[in-house]
């Protein structure tokens, strides 16, 4: 029975990216090849993003064949590039599997930014977001993510000329429901045997699942968290967002204040206001005492319609109001515009719809 299994095993084409290092050299020495020979493969797998085993030029085509017959490399395949007409790009990415994510590339004066993906399709509800109307189908695997970042990195040198600055992950799904493969994936691309890319140029965006704010707070991050409040009272936020019923304010304050305990780091709120939402100076009053909290900044976002327009983003007066009370309060706040509303690619937007 044990030789059967070890069989299928043996035979089965494996994902070589699920391979650490070491297990790459041990993978190498039993078939009397050197240990070396797992690093330059490793190099070719992760900093050179290799799409195919045929790219791996220092290698010998007798043990490219041998990788071949033993492995294969689920790269993903940017399908379909749009370019919106402020430079921004959306690609739809093809899995290994046929499903799609979308990522997308924000150019602005100083950074390059990379939107990046967790899930396919989300299972939170929020009732202002198009991703959460596709449902939830399955983690992204740590090269899946890598390659998303890999592929807009590439994009950034080729399109602009210039070096992809920044990483969000902001694109589709809840990057605290697919926890460890969005940690291993940061340390990845930060390594110096990855894309060296730096930890504070990273920003991880949560619903706000408390329990995971404090298991990552543990976890001795040095990226940026993002939170999307969106309202600070918890009636309003359980009938926009349904994970505030099971994760109410003031237990996502207790593990924010956790986090910036362990992390010393601030936090930022991210805050769409909607006319009749949230649009009242009680509204703003519940944010400005929940920012103050822990250390934090505001980002107002600009509200990206979704199809059926049930709801509307308020008045620019509005949002004058809820800044000038952050602001006279010491709280930074920022009107963030949105980028590629015309190909669908801003926040909320992400919907697989090309
Ligand atoms: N699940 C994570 C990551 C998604 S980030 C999170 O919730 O943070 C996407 C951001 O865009 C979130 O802040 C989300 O609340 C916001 N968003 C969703 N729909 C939007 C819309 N239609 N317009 C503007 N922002 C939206």
């Amino acid at each position: 029975m044990q030789a059967i299994t070890i069989k299928m095993i043996d035979t089965a084409k494996r994902d070589i990216r699920k391979l650490k290092l070491e297990e790459l050299k041990a993978f190498f020495v039993e078939k009397g090849d050197k240990a070396f020979r797992a690093q330059q493969v490793y190099e070719w797998l992760w900093q050179k993003s290799a799409k195919s085993f045929d790219q791996m030029t220092n290698i010998s085509l007798e043990t490219r064949d041998m990788l071949k017959a033993n492995f294969v490399i689920n790269h993903i395949k940017v399908d379909n590039m749009q370019r919106s007409t402020d430079g921004t790009i959306k690609n739809a990415v093809t899995l290994h599997d046929g499903l799609v994510v979308e990522s997308v590339l924000i150019p602005a004066e100083k950074r390059i930014t990379a939107c990046v993906s967790s899930q396919v399709g989300c299972s939170l509800a929020c009732k202002f977001c198009a991703t959460a109307r596709l449902k939830r189908q399955r983690n992204l695997s740590v090269d899946e993510i890598y390659d998303q970042v890999a592929a807009i990195k590439e994009q950034a040198e080729v399109f602009f000329g210039r070096p992809l600055t920044n990483i969000v992950f902001m694109g589709m799904g809840e990057p605290m429901l697919n926890y460890a493969n969005v940690m291993a994936a940061i340390e990845k691309i930060t390594s110096p045997k990855g894309l060296n890319m730096a930890s504070r140029r990273i920003t991880v965006s949560t619903v706000g699942i408390a329990k995971m704010i404090k298991k990552m707070a543990d976890d001795n991050p040095k990226f940026n968290l993002a939170v999307s409040l969106h309202a600070a009272l918890n009636e309003t936020r359980s009938s926009i967002m349904p994970i505030n019923d099971t994760n109410p304010l003031e237990e996502l304050a207790e593990a924010l204040q956790y986090w910036y305990q362990k992390t010393k780091s601030k936090v930022t709120y991210e805050y769409v206001v909607w006319k009749g939402v949230n649009d009242t100076p009680t509204d703003a009053q519940a944010l400005l005492k929940f920012a103050k909290l822990v250390p934090s900044k505001v980002n107002l976002i600009e509200y990206n319609p979704i199809d059926d327009g049930e709801f509307q983003q308020a008045d620019e007066a509005v949002l004058d109001m809820y800044m000038d009370l952050l602001e006279k309060n010491g709280i930074t706040t920022r009107i963030r515009k949105s980028r590629g509303k015309d190909i669908d690619a801003a926040c909320g937007q992400l919907a697989n719809k090309s």
